[in-house]
């Protein structure tokens, strides 16, 4: 499988803002903070994109990367690893090159009975002032996010992750908003 197209194909589709402008300074670049108090903060790459899309880029000059096993880390065996990063400097982020996690955000892919949606969690690490303020949003986030997601579904180890975590988000009853298909696009 061709794994950069695919993660190509979803960068360019996932290239959008969530509204115009830099939305990072409604909240002093919350969601891009490397310390949450005195614990290091960090996001997690899906799986190969780091070896499809960063590891030969310039965006290696702004983060520091760990390799996280299933062993240490509580990440599906199935998938072995995960590469996690720290954005040394998030006033300086190569928006061009940010990973699927930073264009996504607040959108998480969710999975039920086969169907992929949009969910929006519960539990926000981030509080963004923007959850609540959906008339604000840019009519084509939500659309081409999906679109996105169902692109890099494709990757047998990413739709492992999202079932994987879809099925602890509806555990945990941690579901703010969930959109279909037929919702998104009608
Ligand atoms: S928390 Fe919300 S408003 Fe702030 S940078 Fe993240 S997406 Fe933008
Ligand atoms: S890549 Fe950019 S958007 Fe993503 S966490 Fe780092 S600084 Fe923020």
């Amino acid at each position: 499988m061709d794994y950069k197209s695919i993660y190509e194909n979803a960068y360019e589709l996932m290239d959008v803002q969530i509204v115009d402008g830099d939305c990072g300074k409604l909240c002093n670049h919350h969601c891009c903070r490397t310390y949450d108090g005195e614990k290091k903060m960090g996001i997690y790459l899906m799986p190969y994109e780091w070896e499809s899309m960063l590891e030969d880029s310039e965006f290696i000059t702004n983060v520091k990367l760990e390799k996280h096993t299933s062993f240490e880390y509580n990440i599906p065996h199935g998938i072995g690893y995960l590469y996690y990063i720290d954005c040394e400097d998030e006033f300086g982020c190569l928006r061009h090159l940010r990973p699927i996690q930073c264009r996504t955000y607040p959108f998480e892919p969710h999975i039920e009975k086969g169907q992929l949606y949009l969910a929006i969690e519960k539990d926000q690490i981030h509080n963004c002032p923007l959850i609540d303020k959906r008339e604000q949003w840019n009519e084509e986030f939500a659309k081409r996010i999906y679109l996105g997601w169902k692109e890099l579904i494709k990757i047998e180890n990413i739709r492992l992750m999202v079932q994987y975590d879809s099925k602890y988000r509806n555990i945990e009853n941690n579901i703010k908003i969930k959109l279909s298909e037929m919702e998104i696009f009608n």
